[in-house]
């Protein structure tokens, strides 16, 4: 049985972030096993949060090092733009 791919994107980051109900979760995996444009879109997703998350850390890592923290975010957010994949 196939459904039609979510609607809200913020379904994918609530997927991600375990917001969703056990119905929705059960739904949205069994949809996104059978949809290659859904699985593409939660992986990118991923990397995303991911990079986003380590930004972060490094972020405070260097903010409580003493370092003047916006040369620094601007140098992060930089790098990790050049991470993200491009689809
Ligand atoms: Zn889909």
């Amino acid at each position: 049985m196939f459904v039609a791919c979510p609607e809200d994107k913020m379904i994918y980051s609530l997927y991600l972030d375990q917001e969703l109900n056990g119905t929705q979760k059960k739904k949205f995996e069994q949809h996104t096993q059978n949809c290659k444009k859904c699985q593409k879109e939660l992986e990118a997703l991923k990397l995303l949060q991911q990079q986003t998350q380590k930004s972060f850390q490094l972020f405070h890592y260097y903010s409580q090092n003493g370092c003047q923290s916006q040369k620094i975010l601007t140098k992060i957010l930089g790098l990790s733009k050049e991470k993200i994949p491009q689809s």
